[in-house]
């Protein structure tokens, strides 16, 4: 087809080529017109809209130019789920992640970051997992140390990450898996004036409010929410110069070990709704319109020519060029932890959003 058309443009001039441009921009424009949901075309996108960076809309309802992605390896952090693509970043919050690798480790310890999702390329809406994420401003960072030597690709993909809490008991710390270390960490991610929020479990935050004996000034960042036992989420402010970044209000004062705390460990949150809903209702995807104009341009916008391009700092290494691994997994985190199933505490229903 490529061929056909070039050389059609060959025998035809511009005006052949105006033709072919601009039927498929009404293509484009059909194709996002159509109702597709949103998340189908943004996941669709391997690489970022070659832009000045900028966040548009909301962490749960925007989308991202000139994102960048973290490079799969460096001194303090290994990027997992490889395969999701789900690296990408504003600028900013890619720079944070790295420094925050380099400040655990240099100063509390902690022998570096697995990272989970970031952001797409150009952020949007995901076909799996998150309602957040869509505007390069959120990080999810497991609460796994990172093993001393590196993980293949296939390793990335399929170990899983160490719950913080006790199995068979409800919302509560396992003092065998839980350390100090943690919550250095978690405290650590919650301390930069960028970061505002920092979601954990319930039985987290409640294990910072009872044992945190430093600075609690960055304990109110540290919010809770369902989840959030084997990773945690850093969420940053809008940058500056993101001007159509709509930013969320600051957090209370206060260090948040109140009743807002306290509430998670009542029936409400867990109880099963008292009716179901007669007929089934029907997922609302966000489509293109739904979102700020300006991600039509970002979805449309151009690709950089390689992901190496857009890859933040100069430690790149291709997502599938990863060692083997040298032992198993479980020599490294432990057998019950690498067969650990992603979820078993419940999900409360309707699900409480991030706050
Ligand atoms: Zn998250």
């Amino acid at each position: 087809m490529g061929l056909e058309i070039a050389a059609a443009v060959r025998r035809c001039g511009s005006a052949m080529l105006a033709f072919i441009v601009g039927a498929s921009l009404l293509a484009t424009e059909a194709a996002s017109a159509d109702g597709t949901p949103a998340k189908e075309l943004f996941g669709a996108k391997a690489l970022p809209a070659a832009m000045a960076p900028s966040s548009y809309g909301f962490y749960a309802k925007g989308c991202l130019a000139g994102g960048v992605a973290i490079p799969t390896d460096g001194p303090t952090w290994q990027a997992m789920r490889l395969s999701r693509n789900r690296r990408w970043g504003h600028p900013e919050m890619i720079a944070l992640v790295e420094r925050f690798s380099q400040d655990a480790a240099e100063k509390i310890g902690w022998p570096g970051l697995l990272l989970g999702d970031i952001s797409q390329p150009r952020g949007g809406p995901m076909t799996s997992g998150h309602a957040s994420h869509q505007i390069g401003l959120d990080a999810d960072i497991w609460l796994t140390p990172m093993p001393q030597r590196t993980l293949s690709y296939e390793e990335r993909e399929s170990i899983s990450a160490t719950s913080m809490l006790q199995k068979n008991k409800f919302l509560t710390v396992d003092p065998s898996i839980w350390t100090p270390t943690h919550a250095r960490l978690i405290m650590m991610a919650a301390s930069y004036p960028q970061v505002e929020r920092v979601f954990v479990n319930p039985a987290i935050k409640k294990k910072l409010c009872d044992t945190w004996k430093g600075d609690r000034s960055a304990l109110g960042k540290v919010r809770p929410i369902y989840g959030h036992d084997y990773h945690f989420h850093i969420r940053i402010k809008c940058p500056e110069g993101s001007v159509g970044c709509k930013g969320q209000a600051r957090v209370p004062a206060g260090d948040g070990c109140d009743k807002s705390l306290a509430w998670w460990f009542t029936d409400t949150p867990w109880a099963k709704p008292k009716k179901k809903p007669e007929k089934p209702v029907k997922p609302k995807f966000a489509k293109l319109s739904d979102l700020p104009k300006a991600c039509a341009l970002v979805l449309d916008g151009p690709a950089p020519t390689s992901e190496q391009e857009a890859t933040y700092g100069t430690a790149y290494r291709p997502a599938t060029a990863v060692p083997a691994a040298a032992t198993s997994i479980e020599a490294v985190i432990g057998a019950a932890a690498a067969a650990a199933p992603l979820e078993n505490i419940p999900v409360p229903l309707p699900r409480p959003t991030l706050q």
